[in-house]
Order: C-alpha cells, then sequence, then structure tokens
C-alpha cells in the first residue's frame, strides 16, 4: 500500500482482463476505487494500459453482483438463499451423496483462468485430494491447450519463449491468428512501436485486422489464409525454408534432433508440400508465400506471436508444433527478439494450466501417471492420487449425457455461454444431479445450478496471475471480499466440509506449498516477488533465483528440440452446398470474452451487440445489406445477427465477436476439436447465412 495525494491510499495489483497483466494503481477512498492508473514500474506494461484495464473495472460494485449463497433441490425450484455454512454443507453432502450412488468419478471440477493461480491450485487439490478424481479441467481447454501440447512436444515447456520487451529487439515478426491491437493492446502498442522503427511484418488471418494496414504501419505480406488451413500453409512456408537452402544448418546441428529434422526436411520438401501446390488449398498465392517464407528466415531476429486463430482449431496442436519448427529451421529460439509466443487471451490462461488444472498432469506439467511425481504429492497432501488421468471438459458434457457423471464444481467459468455448442452444453448439465457453481454474477451457466456460490472480483483477490510471459505477477486485495469469503476460503470450506483438512492462513501459504511441490515455481513467493519490483517470470528455482526472460537459451527444456511432422488433415467443418460458408470469430477492443465484466461497466458507449462480418459478394448473393438481420446456420444450431458488409473478410468468410448472451455465437460452433486436446473448434464453422429482417 502506498500513500496517495488525491486518494487516501492506493493499492498495486493487476488487471484481470488479457495475458498481457498490466500493473495498476488502485486509488482508493475507503473502500471505493476511485481511479485505476497503469503503474509506471510494471514490467509488462511500462506505464500503459488500454480502455479495458483502466476504465472497466465498474463491474465489481455492479447491483447484479451476487452477494448471497443459495441453494436450490432442482434447477425448477426458486432459489433460496441460505448461510456459507448451509450451501457449503449441502454441496458437500450431494458430492458424497452422487459419489456413493455412482461411483468415485461420478463427479468433477472446472479451474477458471479468472482466478489466481493459489485459487486454481486449491480447485484442482481438492478435486484430486477431497473428491479422490482426476476429474479437473481448466478453460485453458478452449482455448490455449494446443500450446500446451505442441510446445511441451517441440521445445520442452508448455510456454511462450520470450518477454514482451523481447519485441523491441526483433527484426521481422509474424502475427499468425492474433488481432493484438483489439485483444492484447498494450503489447500491440510496443510491437507497433518496433514495426515504426523499421521491423518487418507478416499477418497470417483469414481477416483484414488492423495491423496489416493501420496508420503508419502496413504489413509487408497479409496471407489472408482460408480457415481451417493454417497448418497447410505453415508447411509451405517450411517447404520454401527447406528447398531453397534458408534452414539454418549450424543452430539446427546443434540444438536438434537430427534424425527428427531428416525427417521434417523430407517431409515438407514434398512438391505436394509446395506454395504451389497448397494454393488450392489455403487461397493464399504462392508467390506471397514464398516471399513471407524469405523474409522471415533471411531478415535477421524472427519471432512469431500467436493467438486463439492457431490454436481453436481441429489441427490446433500440429500448427503449433507447425509454428515451433519455423523457429528452429531458422534459428529463431533462445535469445531476445526471437521465439514462440502465444499471446494468451485470459488474465491467468498460463497459470491454470501451470498449477496442474489439467486431468493428466499436475503442477508443473507432470504427468500423473508418472510415480515418483505423484508419490510426492500423495506425501504432502496426505492421500493417494488416482494413476489414471480423468475427463476433459467436453468428456465430462458426453459422460453427463452417457448417465455417469453426476456432479460439477465449476469455478468461475461461464461454459454454458463460453463452450461451443450450447444446446450439448446446456443438455448435460441438466442431467447432472448437482451443479455448483461459483461466480460474481448469476451466469448462464448458474441456471442449471443446485448450488450458487458467490465469488470475488479481482479487487478482492489476494494472491497471483501469471501472463503470457510467464510473468507472475502480485494480485493485491483493494477491497473486503463482498460476500463475506474469498474464492479460496470457500474452497478450503468446502474440502473441509468432505472430510479433508485444507487449512491455510493467507494466499502466500499457498504459494509456499506450490513452490514446494513445483519444481518451476521453487523460487518463487510472495515476498520474492515484492524484492523483484512486484512480478517475477519462472522458471524461478535455484538454478534462476531471479526468474527466467528468455527460455531455452543454451539447450532446449527437453534437451534437443524436436521437429515434428505437419501433415495437413482437412477439417470436417469444410463449406458445402448446404453450408457454404465459413464462420469464423474474434474479438473487439472494448469487449472482453463473454462480457460478463464489460457489459456491467457504467460506460454505455460500451453496450452495443455482436455483428456479422460478410463480405460485399457474399451479401449481394444473398440480399444482405448492413443492418439487415441476418440468419447464421450450422448443422450445431442457429443464431440471429446484425450485418456489417466489409471487405475486412474474404469472399465465403464470415466473422462475429461473443461478447454477447443475446446472439450466442457459440449456438452455432459445433463440438468438432483439436485431435490432440479437444480444444473446441471455434475458428471454423460451416454456416449458411440468410436475410430475416430489414433494419
Ligand atoms: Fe493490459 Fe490487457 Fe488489462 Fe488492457 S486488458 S489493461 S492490455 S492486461
Amino acid at each position: 500500500v502506498i500513500e496517495m495525494g488525491q486518494a487516501e491510499h492506493a493499492v498495486i495489483t493487476t488487471c484481470a482482463y488479457c495475458g498481457v497483466g498490466c500493473a495498476f494503481k488502485a486509488e482508493m477512498k475507503g473502500e471505493e476505487v476511485v481511479r485505476m492508473v497503469p503503474w509506471k514500474d510494471g514490467k509488462a506494461n511500462r506505464g500503459h494500459s488500454c480502455v479495458k484495464g483502466r476504465f472497466a473495472w465498474g463491474y465489481a460494485t455492479h447491483q447484479d453482483r451476487m452477494l448471497k449463497p443459495m441453494i436450490r433441490k432442482r434447477i425448477s425450484d426458486p432459489w433460496r438463499e441460505v448461510s456459507w455454512d448451509e450451501a457449503i454443507a449441502y454441496a458437500a453432502s450431494e458430492i458424497r451423496r452422487i459419489q456413493g450412488a455412482y461411483g468415485r468419478d461420478s463427479v468433477g471440477g472446472i479451474t477458471s483462468s479468472r482466478c489466481t493461480n493459489e485459487e486454481t491450485y486449491l480447485v484442482q487439490k481438492l478435486v484430486r485430494a477431497a473428491f479422490g478424481t482426476n476429474n479437473v479441467d481448466t478453460c485453458a481447454r478452449v482455448c490455449h491447450s494446443p500450446t500446451g501440447y505442441g510446445l511441451k512436444t517441440t521445445l520442452g515447456e508448455s510456454a511462450g519463449t520470450q518477454t514482451f520487451d523481447s519485441v523491441m529487439h526483433t527484426d521481422v515478426v509474424i502475427v499468425m491468428g492474433a488481432n493484438p491491437s483489439a485483444a492484447h493492446p498494450v503489447f500491440a502498442s510496443r510491437l507497433k512501436r518496433r514495426l515504426r522503427q523499421g521491423a518487418k511484418l507478416i499477418v497470417i488471418d483469414p481477416r483484414r485486422i488492423e495491423l496489416v494496414d493501420s496508420p503508419h504501419i502496413k504489413a509487408d505480406f497479409h496471407l489472408p489464409v482460408r480457415p481451417g488451413t493454417n497448418t497447410a500453409l505453415l508447411t509451405s512456408m517450411a517447404h520454401v525454408i527447406a528447398t531453397e537452402g534458408l534452414v539454418d544448418a549450424a543452430f539446427v546441428a546443434q540444438r536438434c534432433e537430427t534424425q527428427a529434422f531428416q525427417q521434417w526436411r523430407d517431409f515438407v520438401s514434398l512438391a505436394e508440400n509446395s506454395p504451389e501446390a497448397m494454393e488450392a488449398v489455403t487461397g493464399v498465392p504462392a508467390h506471397d508465400v514464398r516471399g513471407a517464407a524469405r523474409l522471415f528466415a533471411t531478415q535477421g531476429n524472427g519471432a512469431i506471436y500467436y493467438g486463439l486463430g492457431v490454436t481453436e482449431h481441429s489441427q490446433g496442436s500440429t500448427t503449433v508444433m507447425a509454428i515451433a519448427n519455423l523457429a528452429m529451421a531458422t534459428g529463431n529460439i533462445g535469445r531476445e527478439g526471437v521465439g514462440v509466443n502465444p499471446l494468451r487471451g485470459q488474465n491467468n490462461v498460463q497459470g491454470s494450466c501451470d498449477m496442474g488444472s489439467f486431468p493428466h498432469e499436475l503442477p508443473g506439467y507432470r504427468h500423473i501417471s508418472d510415480d515418483a511425481v505423484r508419490a510426492q504429492f500423495d506425501q504432502a497432501w496426505g492421500v493417494r492420487l488416482q494413476p489414471e488421468p480423468g475427463l476433459r471438459l467436453p468428456n465430462m458434457f458426453d459422460a453427463a449425457l452417457g448417465g455417469s457423471f453426476k456432479g460439477l464444481y465449476c469455478q468461475g467459468e461461464d461454459i454454458v455461454q463460453s463452450d461451443p455448442n450450447t444446446q450439448h452444453v446446456a443438455a448435460a448439465l441438466a442431467a447432472m444431479e448437482c451443479v455448483i457453481v461459483q461466480d460474481i454474477f448469476l451466469n448462464e451457466t448458474a441456471k442449471y445450478a443446485h448450488v450458487f456460490l458467490p465469488g470475488s472480483s479481482f479487487l478482492e483477490k489476494d494472491g497471483t496471475f501469471t501472463n503470457a510471459e510467464r510473468r507472475i505477477s502480485r494480485v493485491r486485495r483493494v477491497m473486503a471480499p463482498k460476500a463475506g469469503m474469498a474464492d479460496w476460503e470457500v474452497t478450503c470450506a468446502l474440502s473441509n466440509a468432505l472430510g479433508y483438512p485444507m487449512n491455510y492462513a493467507h494466499p502466500g501459504e499457498i504459494m509456499d506449498e506450490i513452490a514446494r511441490l513445483t519444481p518451476t515455481f521453487a523460487g518463487v513467493s510472495f515476498r520474492k516477488i515484492d524484492e523483484l519490483g512486484g512480478s517475477v517470470q519462472w522458471p524461478c528455482n535455484a538454478d534462476a533465483p531471479d526468474g527466467t526472460p528468455t527460455m531455452h537459451v543454451d539447450e532446449f527444456v527437453r534437451g534437443k528440440g524436436r521437429f515434428m511432422i505437419t501433415k495437413y488433415v482437412p477439417s470436417d467443418e469444410r463449406s458445402t452446398r448446404k453450408y457454404p460458408l465459413l464462420l469464423t470469430t474474434g474479438r473487439i477492443l472494448s469487449q472482453y470474452n463473454v462480457g460478463a465484466q464489460t457489459r456491467r461497466t457504467p460506460n454505455v458507449l460500451w453496450h452495443g451487440e455482436d455483428l456479422l462480418e460478410i463480405h460485399p459478394q457474399d451479401a449481394e448473393d444473398r440480399g444482405i445489406r448492413s443492418g439487415d438481420l441476418v440468419a447464421v446456420q450450422s448443422r450445431a444450431g442457429e443464431t440471429a445477427l446484425r450485418a456489417e458488409v466489409t471487405e475486412r473478410v474474404q469472399p465465403g468468410v464470415l466473422y462475429t465477436t461473443f461478447h454477447f448472451p443475446e446472439s450466442g455465437a457459440n449456438v452455432v460452433t459445433t463440438d468438432s476439436t483439436d485431435w490432440a486436446t479437444d480444444c473446441p473448434e471455434y475458428k471454423v464453422t460451416a454456416v449458411q447465412a440468410r436475410k430475416v429482417a430489414e433494419p
């Protein structure tokens, strides 16, 4: 806490929106926030912020905040407000009743990337130690799980390789499947500064995002890849690099597995993988692919930044591996200005994955089947963990509809609005006997809940978030939890009611436990973070006591880098006679994800609706003009969106956002998923569109 002039005091904390993780000074009068000021010493933002972090915090005191625990026997019953003790006791008794009737694995839990590392760690501990099952997953399942799989397989660690500052040493940047200007604005500002200094830019995106031709910046190449063909495009770029002698042979010989590299080189060199052969698949002119590949391989330091337009595909994990291949082949790993940089959507996606929220991994990405690792946790937690991975989120839904999964604890995640194929998710929840929702609002998922536990906003939290550059930043409590209990205290209370003791005096003690059990966090503590100025990048341990800004410097975490074969496999979501258009999704600057927070800010100018971008040619074919209401139908469902006719999208492609529940973009997204991780294929849905009303 520091003293202020105008306000009575101020608290340094971390923004709870995107994966940039900006540090803010919350200026306070008593228990009331009067202003959020970007903190000049924040290492992720260096005094900058965007409109969301600076102005969209009013939701914390919005009238929709739910402050009382509630229970009901059936979802058709009215809610009944109860005490915390009664709600916790009821939730615990229902979990045990269900397990008694249907077996230990008939229940599970979902952690959230909105929550702190400490809260997330406790939820997976609750599920594993108190529920006794590995049926735990995180909302990262539906965004960056392919990043975890792809980077672990190729480089050895499920995380980005650089700091944000690193971009200031970059000579050529690939931005793929990401729109930083809207989704990661503070990073976008830094990137633009570097581009204005002369760095080259290659944008790979089906849509003409702002970076393609923003004021003072023009991309050297825009490769408008057809949705669903990312792997084909990157493999054709690799073809150029391998066949034109552009591989960094010294780097590959010293740093990478020889046999895997040779197999990769032979594969990408096949004529069928040339840009000319792939042009019909990707829709990108071959000469542009060749030009972009040559630019990336020869310009100097090359860095790749990517987002959900890479991961949320049936080949999301393959595309992440293709990105890692490209970085290794050109020697762009292990120093400033290069690297593979996933731009994480939510504030703590990285952290929720680090904390062992996946059904197959304990904290620090260690597989649950590893006897030695499990023994360490068995001893620390006083339990015997199950060695088999549990159910992933979509598998929980399937098991619920099959009758074997009956109870769910869902902390801080609105799965009905955010997960694909809304009807499927809703039916699965309706089939369960006890759904426990912990959230700050009575969200769409709570319509199917039997227990509602009021959650805390980020202003009421104490703990840490981990941003896209592995930076663990302190989140400090600005005001007392409005519902009387912090989220971590609620999880502890539920665990205690289940008969598994879980007691901590402060979230700092939870981090101490994480550090004892997680080698990459061994040196992390609240005290250490404070000593280092408010944040530290993991790994932070005896080898790296002050953290690790750049990874894989002398060798890869896995030893030698591993090239992977990235064969293009067409998505099931292809345009057909019935569904001739491909719908893809994204975000706008002023809204955040499902909009639960940003829609509840006082600034009415931000309120609006999701729009459907449609190319003039497709619009004319259907008699659609801007402002018309358009029905969009897929094999999963139908929704209606207002049209915006624009050349930002290419012919055959539609684009919308998913910030408003009324338009329900996820009503039409399907249950097609990434082959390796089950991450939904949000970015490609075959649809038809027809006008239903004029403005
Ligand atoms: Fe920073 Fe992202 Fe928050 Fe904007 S939304 S202030 S870029 S962390």
